[in-house]
């Protein structure tokens, strides 16, 4: 899966939004999230992300981040 990280607090831009293709981007509190079981991991959202603030799971320190959205994108 993708995750969002905190660089995503405050950013106006839903780039990320518009180009997945299987919409598994949920509004968390101050940021947006993404589904972990829903993502397909197919990579398009993070170059789109103006604040860089899109990771993969496979990369260092990404893992308090996969909790973090799903826990979000569970509240819808
Ligand atoms: Fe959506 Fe693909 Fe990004 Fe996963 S990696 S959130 S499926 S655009």
């Amino acid at each position: 899966t993708y995750v969002v990280q905190d660089n995503c607090i405050a950013c106006k831009y839903t780039d990320c939004v518009e180009v997945c293709p299987v919409d598994c981007f949920y509004e968390g509190e101050n940021m947006l999230v993404i589904h972990p079981d829903e993502c397909i991991d197919c990579g398009v959202c993070e170059p789109e992300c103006p604040a860089d603030a899109i990771r993969a799971d496979t990369e260092p320190g990404t893992e308090k981040w996969v909790e973090f959205n799903r826990k979000y994108s569970e509240l819808w």
